[in-house]
């Protein structure tokens, strides 16, 4: 069988645990876990970056460094997943959900401006299968309107726009470890703070509104309740399986990438015959091979192929159920223009099996099969 998705492992994860546990000092922010806060830091070129349970949380910690409260509209596209709109729901702001380019499924600067009204406050991009959104034309836009701009960067580690890596570029941005993303610890994620004002307040909301991290440095002689905050902390053992990882980061990311690029080749035969599409990398960044997704000509064409590789035991996913056509999506929210590409291209696109060493064997019998379902 070739599964959908297999967790990475690099080999030494296990090493670090043991030593972890004899050490047995598994609060956050320890060891491991300021050795990946600085790993990140170095490594994107970001000002300051705090380690979180999860990306989900991470998303939570930038509604309340932007104190989002009732009222409040923030723009994000409508084809993310849940965790998106839910730190903001949380906060009893209302979601604008816009429409995406249906050649990347990244959102539509040009549906952003339209979606602008007095209550927004933020725009929430999200870099699909790890491609930048077009990072230009959204922070003219943000700068423009003053706008706070946030980067869910979830499936986006390694990526970069213009040379800057993908969650550095907003106000903040946010990076998941869950174990469906390229670089994991199971379940885990990262805050990327960009803008130097929010550094302080962040730490106190990750430290349960405390200024737990200044007396840790020294800098105050008791730490006391200051704000509001929750925590949002990594357990050093997440933390040290994640440094292992992360110092693997570039060759995870090749091995992803050659995967990425046989696909490619293997199927550009089909999309010659327009029996398929390819996804469209945009030349201004590179990606990190999060995702290879190929688009039918339509849902029952969709459902059809996944169908018959399941029955080859090859199992490929179909994606997000478009936010704004869900239950709570209707709730605590609304689609704002029309939805030319939304729901249409969601319906035709389906993920095949990427994952860390799934080798060439595997990709050309993935490959194989699918052509022969396009078989006249
Ligand atoms: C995976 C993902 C999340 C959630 O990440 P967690 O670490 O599981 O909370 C949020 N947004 C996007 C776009 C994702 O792909």
């Amino acid at each position: 069988m070739i599964p959908f998705n297999k967790p990475c492992v690099v080999e030494s994860e296990i090493d670090v645990l043991t030593e972890v546990l004899h050490e047995n000092k598994l609060s956050g922010n320890g060891i491991y876990g300021k050795r990946c806060s600085h790993w990140l830091e170095y490594n994107l070129a970001c000002e300051r970056v705090l380690l979180t349970p999860s990306c989900t949380a991470a998303l939570e910690m930038t509604a309340l460094l932007m104190n989002i409260s009732e009222g409040d509209e923030v723009i994000m596209p409508s084809y993310t997943f849940v965790s998106t709109a839910n730190a903001y729901t949380l906060r009893g702001a209302t979601v604008r959900f816009v429409d995406i380019d249906p050649l990347t499924m990244n959102i539509d600067p040009q549906a952003i401006e339209a979606a602008i009204s007095k209550q927004t406050k933020a725009v929430v991009v999200v870099h699909y299968a790890g491609v930048s959104c077009d990072m230009d034309a959204i922070q003219e836009l943000t700068a423009a309107y003053n706008l706070w701009l946030i980067e869910d960067a979830a499936q986006a580690l390694m990526s970069t726009y213009k040379g800057k890596a993908l969650g550095t570029i907003g106000h903040m941005g946010t990076i998941s470890f869950h174990d469906t993303k390229n670089i994991t610890c199971g379940e885990g994620g990262a805050l990327l703070i960009n803008d130097p004002s929010l550094m302080e307040r962040a730490e106190i909301i990750q430290e349960k509104g405390t200024n737990r991290s200044q007396f840790i440095r020294g800098e105050v002689d008791k730490y006391t309740w200051r704000d509001v905050g929750s925590s949002y902390v990594l357990s050093e053992l997440n933390a040290a399986y994640l440094f292992v990882q992360l110092n693997h980061a570039r060759e995870i990311t090749a091995n992803r990438l050659t995967s990425w690029g046989l696909y490619d080749k293997e199927l550009k035969q089909l999309q010659s015959i327009n029996a398929i599409e390819l996804p469209v990398i945009p030349k201004n960044g590179s990606h990190n091979a999060h995702m290879f997704f190929i688009k039918t000509t339509n849902e029952h064409d969709r459902n059809r192929l996944m169908a018959y590789l399941k029955e080859r035991d090859i199992i490929t996913a179909s994606h997000y159920v478009p936010l704004h056509s869900a239950y709570a999506g209707a709730i605590y929210g609304s689609f704002i223009g029309t939805d030319q590409y939304t729901t249409r291209e969601s319906k035709r696109l389906l993920r095949l099996p990427l994952y860390y060493r799934i080798g060439e064997r595997a990709i050309h019998h993935v490959t194989s099969q699918i052509q022969e379902f396009f078989q006249p």
